[in-house]
């Protein structure tokens, strides 16, 4: 949440965005705008992507800030556009696959839509329990759509918690939204968390670290599509690094990775920024090319559904981060 005592005027937040041109002085004159409650260019520009909440270097929380004002003043072409795709999530029968009582809960919110098919099979998920659909929404895609105003996410963060925790079980998130909602989001609501949760990366990393002998280094490069919501937890990046290494994966340095990872920007953004939207595509893709990734591969199921064309058009496989996992385990083909 937005917290103006933290904020000295830096400009980091907005001259690090990647989707506008700002010096120095610009942006903060953007932000003592915002501050003041005045209107702001910022406003109309941003594809609500949270990057600036993981620029600024005092916690200070600009992305809230500029949700907030984007609420109030009308000002955002995305928010109504993902608003509707956001509604539609409720849409998700909600479903519960019943597993062994000693293992984990697989929560798959509401994204199965995105996950390739097959997710669940092989060795990864065995036994485990399986939760998805609206009964288990985690709410955060209205964070990232700047909006989270109204109530609703007020009512949302204690909902999915309640039914999380009625699970009695330990959860793991495959979706990184969900992790980032429990993780951090609905502390800053005051609410607490009464169960064990983990990152689908933690998952793997044990998975693999417990199971060695079962695995056949892949020797390929591949570019990380880092997904929006993990701006709310990039501690965890370094748990891919861990896997790669498990499996035998480089990671080449790219232009748009770790801190500067781009959005994969499709649905919404797509609607209100037609020409950016292929524009951030390309210049993605392009750059994972030109650092010889043999794929890159997806974290997030709304990273992977909205890549899936346009990777294809450019030649790039592109590998969810489950499926990657299970050509390390000899369960499918690496792509040629
Ligand atoms: S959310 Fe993303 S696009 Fe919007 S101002 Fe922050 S960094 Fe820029
Ligand atoms: S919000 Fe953070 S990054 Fe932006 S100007 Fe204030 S302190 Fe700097």
């Amino acid at each position: 949440m937005w917290d103006a005592s933290k904020c000295d005027f830096c400009g980091d937040c907005l001259v690090k965005c990647l989707y506008v041109d700002y010096d120095k002085d610009r942006a903060v004159a953007e932000i003592k705008a915002l501050m003041e409650g005045e209107e702001a260019e910022i406003l109309s520009k941003c594809i609500t992507c949270c990057a600036c909440r993981e620029y600024c270097p005092t916690g200070a929380d600009p992305y809230d800030l500029i949700c907030e004002m984007q609420a109030r003043t009308g000002a955002s072409p995305i928010t109504e556009a993902v608003v509707a795709v956001m509604d539609k999530s409720f849409e998700a029968p909600s479903e519960l696959i019943p597993g062994d009582p000693d293992k984990p809960v697989l929560s798959l919110c509401v994204m199965e839509f995105g996950t390739p098919q097959g997710t669940l099979d092989g060795q990864l998920f065995e036994g485990m329990t399986v939760v998805k659909g609206a009964g288990y929404f985690c709410y955060e895609g209205y964070v990232h759509a700047g909006a989270a105003r109204g109530g609703l996410l007020e009512k949302g963060v204690q909902k999915f918690i309640d039914k999380m925790a009625g699970l009695c079980k330990d959860i793991v998130f495959l979706h990184d939204e969900c992790y980032a909602m429990a993780h951090v989001i609905v502390k800053e609501y005051g609410v607490t968390v009464p169960f064990k949760y983990m990152h689908i990366f933690e998952y793997l990393r044990d998975y693999l670290r417990d199971n060695q002998s079962g695995i056949t280094k892949l020797g390929k490069k591949v570019a990380y599509q880092r997904p929006c919501s993990s701006r709310y937890t990039p501690e965890k990046d370094v748990l891919l690094d861990e896997i790669f290494e498990l499996i035998g994966v480089e990671r080449p340095p790219r232009k748009y990775d770790r801190e500067t990872a781009l959005c994969c920007s499709g649905h919404a953004i797509r609607h209100a920024f037609p020409e950016l939207s292929a524009e951030i595509q390309a210049k993605n893709i392009n750059d994972a090319i030109e650092c010889s990734a043999d794929a890159m591969v997806t974290l997030c199921p709304m990273c992977n559904r909205q890549l899936r064309r346009v990777t294809s058009d450019h030649g790039l496989n592109k590998i969810f981060i489950t499926d990657l996992c299970r050509m390390a385990l000899g369960e499918k083909p690496f792509p040629q």
